[in-house]
């Protein structure tokens, strides 16, 4: 089949539309299935009104042959977006306004069939509890997003940097006011979600093998206690601190004579785990700050800030993972690498900038 029989041809990703003579349509649909073995194709034909489902367009043909688009739902399709009473900033909730809009401007093909979409989608958006007010300032006209961009940059000096902090309402709005004074760009993030409720489906690692922990190890005679985090796996870290003559574990055991407990035992636990360094130091000092533990005494630690001290004080262990959600997200360049080693003083301000 030669490229001028395609009427038409439009690819997004792996769904491609194309408008072909009828009789051509089982020769094309051969040759790209012969094309690799292993790849199947499906080909979608058009229903009793002509039409073709792709993406979410939905194509038929006008009286005068002339193709028309409208706004496409799956028949499973519920209609339910993001509730107005959801806990989530405002922006989010008339983005999704906005989208559903100016889907419905670029895809329908005709006014009629635009206003039929808009009204539809003014009755659902009220289903989903949105005030007419939200709905009204939502749909209006969106402005070219490349024009918008331009005179943003022009107007707007670049932010210092940003972060992304849980979304708390009534919280979360003057907080952004009040940095964006500052330079400083927010973003929200929701505080909890359905995943993060649900336990996990996957088997837990073995605990040698575990990796990004924070984790305790207690003497096995006469119970000290020994915090500390590792990138690597547990069990690496575990074998360090008892051949490593620098460990303060190392030390204990010379001084004392006591027996230290093999990572598969009770004796050690994972306390929590956390992939960004950053935040598994702040996680770890919290941790240290809350037990005391004795062999940590004599190293460098990193300041917790005062205000987490109330929530320790009230809750202690319990309140840290709790605290974990709420560190805010910093985009970090890394001055340079950190060694683990544990006369490691800790300060994360001398070691990280914010970019
Ligand atoms: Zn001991």
């Amino acid at each position: 089949m030669k490229v001028h029989e395609f009427f038409q041809l439009g690819r997004y990703v792996d769904d491609t539309w194309a408008v072909v003579l009828k009789e051509k349509m089982d020769e094309l649909f051969q040759h790209i299935t012969n094309m690799d073995p292993h790849i199947k194709f499906t080909v979608e034909a058009p229903g009793p009104d002509g039409g073709v489902p792709f993406l979410d367009t939905y194509s038929t043909t006008g009286e005068n042959g002339e193709i028309v688009t409208r706004v496409y739902r799956k028949p499973t399709h519920t209609d339910l977006y993001l509730n107005w009473h959801s806990h989530h900033p405002l922006s989010a909730k008339l983005s999704v306004i906005r989208t559903l809009f100016h889907r419905a401007e670029i895809v329908c093909s005709t006014q009629a069939l635009l206003d039929q979409e808009k009204d539809h989608l003014r009755t659902v958006l009220r289903i989903n509890d949105y005030p007419d007010w939200a709905i009204h300032k939502g749909s209006r006209t969106i402005p070219n997003v490349q024009d918008n961009e331009h005179t943003q940059n022009d107007t707007k000096s670049k932010p210092k940097g940003y972060i992304v902090v849980p979304y708390v309402s009534g919280l979360s709005e003057p907080f952004k006011r009040i940095m964006c004074g500052t330079g400083i760009q927010v973003y929200f993030k929701g505080a909890s979600t359905l995943k993060s409720l649900l336990c996990s489906p996957k088997d837990k690692d073995p605990k040698d093998k575990t990796q990004n922990a924070i984790y305790c190890i207690n003497c096995g005679d006469c119970g000290a206690k020994y915090i500390g985090e590792t990138g690597r796996t547990v069990g690496e870290r575990h074998t360090e601190h008892i051949k490593s003559s620098q460990s303060a574990i190392y030390r204990h055991i010379q001084e004392t004579g006591h027996r230290i407990p093999n990572v598969s035992e009770d004796g050690v636990q994972i306390l929590c785990k956390e992939s960004n360094i950053v935040h598994r130091k702040i996680i770890e000092a919290m941790y240290i700050k809350y037990n005391d533990p004795i062999l940590n005494r004599n190293i460098g630690k990193m300041d917790i800030p005062d205000i987490y001290d109330e929530s320790l004080k009230e809750e202690g262990a319990l309140a840290i993972p709790k605290i974990k959600q709420s560190i805010p997200k910093i985009k970090l360049k890394k001055s340079h690498r950190c060694d683990h080693n544990d006369a490691l003083t800790i300060n994360i301000r001398s070691e990280y900038e914010i970019i």
